[in-house]
């Protein structure tokens, strides 16, 4: 059959209009929100209202705090939009210096970077770290960004190999070490890889026994605590000081400055300065593309002073969580057990986690519900977030939902 002219032009068409179709009859057709205000405890909502945010990382509620929004109107006086240029020509403020710097010494690491979100950063990483030889090996519930910079790194670098293990499973890691240490092509460094928190899990990496398994084959950790950062450990500093180790027990950071660090956007890496210098030097992600606004970078940087002057806001966190998932499981819902500020009720099958987060929502309560794909089949779930910026009434006001919900259901 040929292809006139005609008819190709008309193949993307067709093509994008039946996808389309069949993610709406499939129910999995996104709609946008939009939200009429700032991000907090209770936001306003086109078409709904005044409601209570249960779905935001927003975890110390520092996205509106008054002086992450002062800062970030500061930055944009002092230094303008931005440079119109990228970092190694003539796009380096002083806010990027000190936000890295600040970055450095939040996590306990010699070095950071930023990029314009955690996505960038992660892609740096591997394309520009790895060399022929070398074997990248990641938890099998992984972010996607993670996989990505993995694809590109293997596509980029031929003699770069890849490789998974079950997700949290120790001993299928050191088989695919094992198998490495047998494999005459990886020559080079071998990179463990994985999530400090797992954001539709809510579960934690077991970074201690990551580590002990990265130390007896000499490999480097990589850890992307984006859902960690500002949540876990007593002063916030993230996964590994909830199981009480330094940052320098981590070979590379990736992280998001999008979460609980102010909210905006922005990511960054961080770890040894001769790493960072590579980066800098090599990272197509920061050659060619711009670097994290002013306004990004001065809100940033004061929502991480915040946090370090202030880690009660940690605490505040925690005995949210505690309440919310005692209360949760007092309605009667099954919550997975977690020590992370995600709370996914199970409810099993797409169409009903949909259907009930739409019905949350007409009550005020604004949660979303995650199925398939997203989540393995007859696991769709309610992922519930919790924040500091939540007072006991907001979660009470949860707890009232999911018990009209639970009736409406019997
Ligand atoms: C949210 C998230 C990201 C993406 O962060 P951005 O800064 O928005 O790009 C990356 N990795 C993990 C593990 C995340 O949870």
């Amino acid at each position: 059959m040929t292809v006139t002219s005609q008819s190709r032009s008309e193949i993307f068409n067709r093509r994008a209009d039946e996808t389309l179709r069949s993610l709406r009859d499939g129910g999995q057709y996104k709609r946008l929100q939009m939200i009429e205000g700032p991000m907090d405890a209770t936001i306003r909502l086109r078409d709904h209202g005044e409601v209570v945010c249960l779905c935001s990382n927003n975890y110390l509620g520092l996205a509106n705090h008054p002086d992450v929004v002062r800062s970030g109107i500061e930055g944009i006086r002092r230094y303008g939009g931005g440079t119109a240029s990228v970092r190694f020509i003539c796009g380096t403020f002083e806010c990027h210096e000190v936000l890295e710097n600040t970055i450095a010494e939040f996590l306990g690491v010699e070095a950071a970077y930023t990029f314009v979100s955690c996505w960038t950063a992660t892609e740096a990483v591997f394309p520009t770290l790895c060399e022929p030889g070398d074997l990248i090996v990641s938890d099998e519930l992984n972010h996607a960004c993670i996989i990505d910079s993995m694809r590109l790194a293997t596509a980029m670098k031929r003699g770069v190999k890849k490789n998974v293990f079950s997700h949290g499973n120790l001993d299928a890691l050191r088989a695919v070490l094992d198998q490495a240490r047998a494999d005459p092509e990886v020559t080079g460094a071998i990179w463990v890889v994985t999530d400090g928190v797992f954001s539709m899990e809510g579960d934690i990496a077991d970074l201690p026994g990551l580590r002990a398994a990265c130390d007896e084959y000499g490999a480097l950790l990589v850890v992307d605590d984006s859902h960690g950062t500002g949540v876990m450990g007593p002063t916030g500093r993230g996964t590994h000081e909830h199981y009480g180790m330094a940052g320098a027990d981590i070979d590379f950071f990736t992280g998001t400055l999008g979460k609980a660090l102010g909210g905006a956007a922005g990511g960054y890496v961080a770890g040894s300065k001769r790493g960072i210098e590579l980066l800098v030097q090599r990272a197509r992600p920061t050659l060619f593309t711009n670097a994290l606004p002013t306004t990004v970078a001065c809100s940033a940087e004061t929502a991480i002073r915040v946090l370090m002057n202030e880690p009660q806001r940690v605490q505040k966190l925690r005995d949210n969580v505690a309440y919310a998932r005692k209360g949760i499981a007092a309605v009667g819902f099954e919550v997975l057990e977690s020590p992370t500020a995600i709370c996914p009720i199970i409810v099993g099958d797409t169409a009903r986690a949909i259907a009930m987060s739409n019905r949350l929502l007409e009550m005020g309560v604004f949660v979303i519900g995650f199925g398939y794909p997203v989540v393995p089949e007859g696991t769709a779930r309610l992922r519930v977030q919790i924040s500091a910026a939540h007072e006991r009434e907001h979660l009470d006001r949860l707890f009232d939902a999911l018990r009209r919900l639970k009736a409406d259901m019997n």
